[in-house]
């Protein structure tokens, strides 16, 4: 499950979401947030108008990167064109406007005025929840699933000739 959890702050109101890349975002893979509620999967609204538009419309998203195992953050502002100025993002103290970087449990994530902390993540890769290949037997009445490396040419369990390897979807 990759899932990732984010607090802020909005005047005195403290807010908390709980993103999950497997259930669907507005574009798949991608937390967007920003200020636009057409365009982000995490709002930043603020009662006071001067402090919420320093936020883009569409300010950053934070993605999965397999490689690392780990989420990062992009900057979606940073191929604007002149006369319109990428607006940064400030994390953990750095502005990030071209660079990707990683994030961590306790990572703040600055847009303009306003603040956001990670406060969980899940990382981890859930195996169990991925197709697996396995061997099965011709058993017509309940077919004995066996692991691929399974060599008999007949089932233990029932005697029934062992077929080739199929692909089993957990539920
Ligand atoms: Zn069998």
């Amino acid at each position: 499950m990759h899932q990732l959890t984010l607090e802020w702050a909005s005047a005195n109101q403290n807010l908390s979401q709980t993103i999950s890349l497997q259930q669907s975002t507005r574009v798949p893979g991608s937390i967007r947030i920003g200020r636009d509620a057409t365009l982000c999967d995490v709002v930043l609204n603020h009662p006071d108008p001067n402090i919420e538009k320093t936020v883009s419309g569409l300010h950053i998203e934070i993605f999965f990167n397999p490689d690392a195992q780990s989420f990062y953050l992009r900057n979606l502002t940073r191929d604007r064109q002149p006369p319109k100025q990428p607006n940064p993002a400030v994390v953990d103290g750095k502005k990030i406007v071209t660079e990707e970087v990683p994030l961590h449990i306790g990572s703040q994530i600055q847009l303009g005025r306003m603040a956001l902390t990670v406060k969980a993540i899940d990382a981890k890769t859930d195996t169990s929840k991925e197709p697996q290949y396995m061997r099965v037997c011709a058993n017509p009445r309940s077919p004995h699933y066996h692991p691929l490396e399974y060599n008999k040419f007949n089932c233990e369990v029932c005697g029934y000739v062992m077929l080739g390897a199929t692909l089993i979807y957990p539920s």
